[in-house]
């Protein structure tokens, strides 16, 4: 998309000159470029979601629920399961993506005057969060393994005073998970901002890593953010959302926009977390298959960092443009994003993991 650029339109400053976010949107038989669920939702699952659906038609002349309060307790209950958490359904917040739930979250914590807090690299779309509420975005580098130095975060917080820090955990585009024990050190040594663990890609950790979901009964200035986007195999559905303290969910209820989520939203998600043991053992298949990934490409000689989620980055690569654009020839799309000699795979079946390994091998073995 080309950027906003000669309007005579009063745009605000900082808009100007600035493109659409998002990643090609290209119709090609291989996608892995944005971390989707490479499984469609089984027919069970299917049928179920329009049975909720047809349900909630009837009454679509009413507006929604509100506080969709089915839908938190639901979502409660799936966390409990998934990392044997108990939280409060008043302790749940839910919208549109956890893209819109950072925004609530950018809404109520930052603004004029604030600032906002990353180590990078990291989610591009976080700066973007910071720019539309007039947040001031402060980012410190990560380690060269892509962990967080402990001196480093002391110092990030000490100078830039931030209301809001937000980490990924597995991090985007690095997969790199954070240790509890410095989630826990964060809230402590900023006891004035509000701490957000992006855990998007949670359900793809690996045996034996923990949910900062497990910190949040201790630490009332945490926030912890999931999405149906990736391990739920619906990113068409578009449902993120968030636990917390009730005390921060609350304030999140100030800024949302009066029946944000609609009718038919609750409804294909509602159905969709009935279906969540069904649709979670596509998770434990893609996990295998990112470690099968992960060992492949370091025998062919690339270092790729540790991942916790349901992609790798790998390179390092003179050219990056030129080994995407040969994969792109060969109908296999991945991801140009982090560090300029790095790519990103995100997992698909072993079907398309075997197109990718092939089409890699015929792009750099090439004379
Ligand atoms: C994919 C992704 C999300 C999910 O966004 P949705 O709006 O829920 O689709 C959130 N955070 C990160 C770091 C991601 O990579």
């Amino acid at each position: 998309m080309a950027p906003v650029m000669n309007t005579r339109l009063p745009i605000r400053p900082e808009l100007r000159g600035e493109s659409p976010y998002g990643a090609p949107q290209l119709d090609v038989p291989v996608q892995l470029n944005v971390n989707e669920n490479p499984y469609a939702p089984p027919s069970s699952v299917v049928t179920a979601i329009a049975n909720r659906v047809t349900a909630a038609a009837t009454h679509l002349n009413r507006y929604p629920d509100r506080d969709f309060t089915e839908l938190r307790h639901h979502l409660a209950a799936y966390l409990r399961t998934e990392s044997g958490v108990t939280l409060r359904p008043e302790q749940i917040w839910a919208a549109n993506g956890s893209n819109e739930v950072m925004l609530h979250l950018f809404s109520a914590f930052g603004g004029p005057d604030r600032t906002a807090a990353s180590f990078t690299p990291t989610y591009s779309m976080y700066p973007e969060y910071a720019r539309d509420t007039h947040t001031q975005w402060v980012t410190a580098p990560r380690r060269s393994d892509f962990t967080i130095d402990d001196d480093a975060a002391r110092t990030l917080v000490g100078d830039a005073k931030p209301s809001l820090i937000v980490l990924a955990s597995p991090n985007n585009p690095t997969g790199t998970a954070l240790p509890l024990s410095q989630v826990a050190a964060l809230c402590e040594a900023a006891p004035d901002a509000v701490i957000v663990i992006d855990e998007a890609y949670g359900e793809f950790r690996s045996d034996g890593t923990p949910s900062a979901l497990e910190l949040l009964n201790e630490h009332p200035n945490l926030a912890v953010t999931r999405t149906m986007s990736k391990a739920f195999a619906a990113a068409g559905l578009r449902l993120g959302y968030l636990a917390a303290s009730q005390e921060l969910v609350d304030v999140l209820r100030i800024v949302r926009l009066p029946y944000h989520l609609s009718a038919v939203t609750q409804a294909a998600a509602l159905a969709a977390l009935d279906s969540a043991a069904v649709l979670q053992e596509q998770v434990a298949a893609i996990r295998a298959e990112r470690d099968a990934t992960v060992a492949w490409l370091k025998e062919q000689g690339y270092r790729v960092p540790d991942t916790d989620a349901n992609f790798a980055l790998f390179g390092p690569h003179t050219d990056r443009h030129a080994v995407w654009q040969g994969l792109l020839d060969r109908g296999v799309l991945i991801r140009e994003t982090g560090p300029d000699s790095m790519l990103r795979v995100s997992i698909g079946t072993p079907q398309e993991m075997a197109r990718f390994k092939e089409a890699l091998l015929a792009v750099t073995k090439e004379p």
